[in-house]
């Protein structure tokens, strides 16, 4: 039977989910699809993990949910100290939210909250990049810098300032590859002094850029020099790792790659697995101190904030990769698999880059591999592919846009971390197959 497309591609005719075991998901017909993307990079541990499972039943046969201004929970304490431990006890507060836009949502009122503590009420402006995505929510949106999905809601949006996103593969105008990190160090170093410091309060950016840039991680040495530029004139950086964050990139902090401690950070995705929707933003104990001497609390937070059976199954989660060493197998096995993707595509021309870090794989497709020129956006060929995948049994997440907006084609690979070596290979062989077929390619 043919199957339907996935989001974003035909939303009509989608096949009736019936069942997950593992790596793979089964539709009412009983085909079968590998989770070779985790929708949007959200299942680490794979669909219907028994012991997820028994913690979740296990939370709700006792009580599924307390209001969080009546009471604690040992699932919402046990997950803040699991949390605040494998981040490198750096941060002080984890305030929880049901996904990631709130989560971001969270980070940037807890920056503005932070200078109202200090009575410096004129920052309150926001940098942020182009080619990024941090959300849905009107501030969330504000900071992202993803015109097609921001078109509808211009002049409702908050008034943010964008640098240049931080992209090897395409590099701004005057940034070569070898001295990026601090040519866009200088870049966000001028908007700063030109917006004025006094108005600044955050710069917020995604160590390895999800959606809107198809997995770009930050250029060597990138993460470290604009911190030193956020210190200098005051600013906080916050990390969204929304997406990258929680193990995906085979740290728990993506940044711990780079080296830094951000001082706000928002995780959601891969915090539960999916399994419930959960999300966080996590502060340091520096920020943390100068709102609650002079606030007493945190200005933000939801009725569903700290949800004790959404904890217990973030716990379960977080357990099991710990147990399990899924870091270290996401880490080493990530590199081969990387590797093994890169082969298996380097018969198509239009391959032009295949990057990222751990199990967070982004695959670029061009017109022209030598001068990098995109595909025409009417011809939608990243969800050409993720379709041909999807009806093959092989769940991608094609992107579009991150050339210029519109322009752009990227399919991002970001499989559970327990995934077995054969899955592997089968997103391998699938990827390479629907590549081939939107290419018309049948060799
Ligand atoms: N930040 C990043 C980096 C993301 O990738 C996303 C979702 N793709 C979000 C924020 C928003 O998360 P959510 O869709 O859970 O609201």
């Amino acid at each position: 039977m043919a199957r339907g497309g996935g989001s974003g591609f035909g939303l009509e005719n989608l096949p009736r989910i019936a069942r997950g075991k593992g790596s793979y998901l089964f539709d009412e017909s009983g085909n079968a699809y590998l989770d070779g993307s985790g929708g949007p990079a959200v299942f680490c541990l794979g669909h219907a993990h028994p012991e997820v499972n028994a913690a979740i039943m296990n939370q709700l046969e006792s009580l599924a949910y307390a209001y969080r201004y009546l009471f604690t929970s040992t699932a919402l304490e046990s997950l803040t100290e699991h949390v605040k431990r494998v981040s490198g006890n750096c941060f002080r507060d984890v305030l929880y939210s049901s996904d990631g836009s709130e989560a971001v949502e969270s980070a940037l009122k807890v920056a503005l909250q932070f200078f109202a503590a200090r009575g410096l009420m004129k920052k309150r402006r926001f940098i942020a990049r182009e080619r990024s995505w941090h959300g849905n929510t009107l501030g969330a949106l504000s900071v992202s810098g993803f015109a097609a999905r921001r078109r509808a809601f211009e002049g409702s949006l908050l008034d943010v300032a964008f640098v240049s996103a931080a992209n090897a593969y395409r590099p701004p105008a005057g940034g070569t590859p070898g001295c990026l990190a601090s040519f866009l160090a200088s870049e966000l170093e001028q908007k700063i002094l030109l917006l004025g410091p006094d108005t600044v309060a955050a710069f917020i950016f995604e160590p390895i850029v999800g959606a809107a840039g198809g997995v770009v991680p930050a250029p060597p040495g990138y993460v470290t020099a604009i911190q030193a530029v956020c210190r200098k004139y005051d600013v906080l950086l916050i990390a969204d790792e929304v997406m990258c964050g929680a193990g995906r990139s085979g740290t728990w902090r993506a940044t711990e790659y780079d080296g830094v401690v951000p001082d706000i950070m928002s995780i959601a995705k891969g915090l539960a697995g999916g399994y419930i929707p959960l999300g966080a933003t996590l502060v340091t104990p520096e920020i943390s101190a100068a709102i609650l001497a002079e606030h007493g609390a945190y200005l933000t937070g939801h009725t569903f904030s700290g949800h004790t059976a959404a904890c217990a199954a973030g716990l379960a989660v977080q357990r099991i990769i710990e147990r399990d060493g899924l870091l270290e197998r996401v880490r080493t096995t990530g590199a081969s698999f990387q590797e093994s993707v890169r082969r298996s595509l380097d018969r198509f021309e239009e391959v032009g880059d295949v990057r990222g870090r751990g199990f967070f794989i982004g695959i670029e497709l061009v017109r022209d591999r030598r001068t990098r020129a995109p595909f025409a956006p009417e011809r939608r060929l990243s969800y050409d592919v993720g379709q041909r995948a999807f009806a093959d049994g092989l769940i991608c997440y094609p992107c579009s846009g991150n050339v210029d907006g519109m322009a752009g084609d990227t399919i991002i690979l970001a499989p559970p971390y327990n995934a077995r070596d054969v899955e592997l290979e089968e997103i391998t062989t699938k990827l390479s197959r629907a590549i081939a077929g939107a290419l018309g390619d049948r060799g």
